[in-house]
């Protein structure tokens, strides 16, 4: 009893490292549907996973992605920094990764299901983690300064006659199925 008491009465020092990769094609965001039978089931996340002890960061990212999805990814800019406290504190940093050259296309081995996703249709519509909507306002800007849509001629409010560009026409075509013809 008193080792209990002893061990109730520590500060809350767990701090878990979480990495997050952005795969970006043509405006939508590769998000992965977690499995119902794992914590905090059912909602939409960008795929990675925990950091191991003594391991650095993007390598962890690269190994989660080969893991999750099958592929091998290239670690990008850093996008985003967020913090969670969820029974212990996550510290989720999400990285822009493009596929590999000889990669194959990422496949569902540890989600429900992998869509092409529109970022602000995910916020708006979708059940997220909650590190995406924490990591959103990052995304878009980095979506937004890193990507121009090669059809797009916008001039005015109303946006340009490219009617698939998810940032003229952000509702449009919200979700793609993943091996939909681009
Ligand atoms: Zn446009």
């Amino acid at each position: 009893m008193r080792l209990r008491a002893w061990h109730y009465s520590l500060p809350p020092l767990a701090m878990m490292r979480v990495v997050s990769g952005a795969l970006i094609r043509d405006g939508y965001v590769l998000m992965g549907l977690r499995k119902s039978t794992t914590l905090r089931p059912n909602l939409w996340e960008l795929p990675g996973g925990k950091v191991d002890a003594g391991e650095e960061p993007r390598d962890a990212l690269a190994r989660e992605w080969r893991e999750e999805c099958g592929c091998v990814i290239l670690v990008g800019e850093f996008i985003s920094m967020a913090m969670l406290q969820v029974d212990i504190s996550f510290v989720i940093e999400l990285y822009e990764v493009k596929l590999g050259a000889l990669s194959v296309d990422p496949q569902s081995l540890d989600h429900q299901e992998l869509r092409w996703v529109n970022p602000l249709y995910a916020v708006r519509s979708m059940p997220c983690s909650p590190a995406f909507y924490l990591h959103y306002q990052h995304l878009r800007q980095h979506i937004d300064r890193s990507w121009s849509p090669s059809a797009c001629d916008v001039v005015s409010d109303s946006g340009c006659t490219y009617e698939d560009c998810p940032r003229c026409h952000p509702l449009a075509r919200p979700v793609r199925a993943l091996h939909e013809v681009w």
